[in-house]
């Protein structure tokens, strides 16, 4: 048998997984072209099966903040798992990665572990409810909680790439009780709303900062309504700052949702904040929420692996790279002649083709649609470097980035600007 190519995959996985895999926004739907099939990474790297090496600023959509194998991350799985894989028993890896959640947190008073950001975000939803006794949801176009029923409505990222509002087979009474609102504008709370949920920096419709006084005036309306302010930092968490958007933005929420960075490219999320709110959960309370494979104890010991390579020196040269990185590439494509915004929110960044600055969805929209992302993401991809195979994405430097990676990058970028431009 010949070695299997990057096509050669893609036929056969078409052929048994709808759309040839396991999440749409890996299909190429947005860009076009076929699929890398990623046999191994390392570091800021991915190599596929024809052996073609990447510059990786995907990073499984920021759940590898060390980059790909980190060898602390690798040992401490491979020890983990010759102890077993699961026992549907407490152990003592998820009391440690709780109680080090909540030590960098200020107000996460208490958390419950899940398998993935979507089981977080439904679940913060579900306690919020149970914890005031009301139905409603308030959730921001373009912000993404992950594809439980309530939440998929103006979802951004690949929601948005499959040209959907939100979801078929999602029925209207799942989301009577959910209410969007643009982002970057405080809307009417009303006594009717259990929660506010919301990205406090958007990345699913690219990366989105929020306004000045935006989180402030949502954190007011919630409780002049007596509302629940739930942040959504599946991807911000423990990314933006040790402590996550709500240390680094200065707005406190009642709940948390967070996934991607503490799982360490394992499929772990939390949900969590306020004791007496949580305190609803059961065993102690009426709300009920559970999972076999939560606090999984692989998926423990690479969050607690990843965190404890977290300091401030780590934050330091994430957002040292990050900024080089941005300051780079907006200058190629200016060169270029390509009108671009690249946003920075500490070590994360954004890339929209735009004019002007985009700071909601319907925008973000008007930039994606332009058709110079897929432009550009392929121009790259040909020579080495992978952005996220979608519009709505950020993008994800990571420790493993050196400074020749980003300068090597911003090399190719002004190839491929200068190529995309011609063909303007
Ligand atoms: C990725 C993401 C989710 C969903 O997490 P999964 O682990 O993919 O279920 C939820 N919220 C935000 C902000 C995300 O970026």
């Amino acid at each position: 048998m010949s070695a299997p190519t990057n096509r050669s995959l893609f036929e056969r996985a078409q052929r048994v997984i709808p759309g040839g895999v396991n999440s749409p926004v890996r299909a190429f739907r947005s860009v076009g072209g076929t699929p890398y099939f990623v046999a191994r990474a390392e570091g800021a790297y991915v190599w596929d099966v024809e052996g073609r090496r990447y510059v990786d600023y995907v990073q499984s959509y920021g759940a590898s903040i060390l980059g790909h194998a980190h060898p602390r991350v690798v040992e401490a799985v491979r020890r983990a798992a010759g102890e077993g894989t699961t026992f549907g028993a407490p152990t003592e890896r998820e009391v440690l990665l709780a109680e080090e959640l909540c030590r960098r947190v200020g107000g996460l008073e208490m958390v419950r572990l899940t398998s993935s950001g979507t089981e977080a975000a439904m679940s913060a939803v579900r306690v919020a409810r149970g914890a005031t006794g009301r139905p409603t949801v308030v959730k921001f176009a373009g912000c993404y909680h992950g594809h439980s029923d309530a939440l998929l409505a103006a979802g951004g990222s690949g929601v948005a790439d499959q040209g959907l509002s939100g979801s078929a087979g999602v029925t209207p009474g799942a989301v009577a009780d959910t209410v969007v609102a643009p982002y970057n504008r405080v809307p009417e709370i009303g006594d009717d709303v259990a929660v506010v949920m919301v990205e406090p920096v958007a990345a699913n419709m690219g990366l989105v900062p929020p306004a000045p006084g935006f989180l402030e005036g949502l954190r007011q309306a919630c409780d002049r309504a007596g509302a629940l302010l739930c942040f959504d930092e599946v991807i911000t968490g423990f990314r933006l700052a040790a402590g996550g958007a709500s240390e680094r933005l200065g707005v406190r929420p009642d709940l948390w949702c967070f996934g991607k960075v503490i799982g360490g490219g394992l499929p772990l999320g939390a949900f969590g904040g306020r004791r007496d709110v949580m305190e609803q959960l059961a065993p102690l309370g009426p709300v009920y929420q559970a999972g076999t494979l939560s606090g999984n104890p692989l998926a423990t010991a690479a969050g607690l692996a990843v965190l404890a390579e977290l300091d401030d020196a780590a934050y330091t040269m994430l957002e040292g790279r990050a900024t080089e990185l941005r300051t780079m590439l907006a200058a190629v494509l200016a060169d270029a002649g390509l009108p671009a915004q690249v946003p920075r929110a500490g070590p994360l960044l954004g890339l929209h083709f735009s004019a002007t600055p985009v700071t909601d969805y319907d925008q973000a929209r008007a930039a994606a649609e332009s058709g110079t992302y897929r432009r550009f993401f392929r121009a790259l991809l040909d020579r080495g470097v992978a952005l996220a195979p979608g519009a709505y994405e950020a993008l994800f430097p990571s420790l493993a980035h050196t400074r020749d990676d980003i300068e090597r990058t911003a090399d190719l970028a002004a190839a491929a600007a200068r190529q995309v431009s011609e063909r303007h």
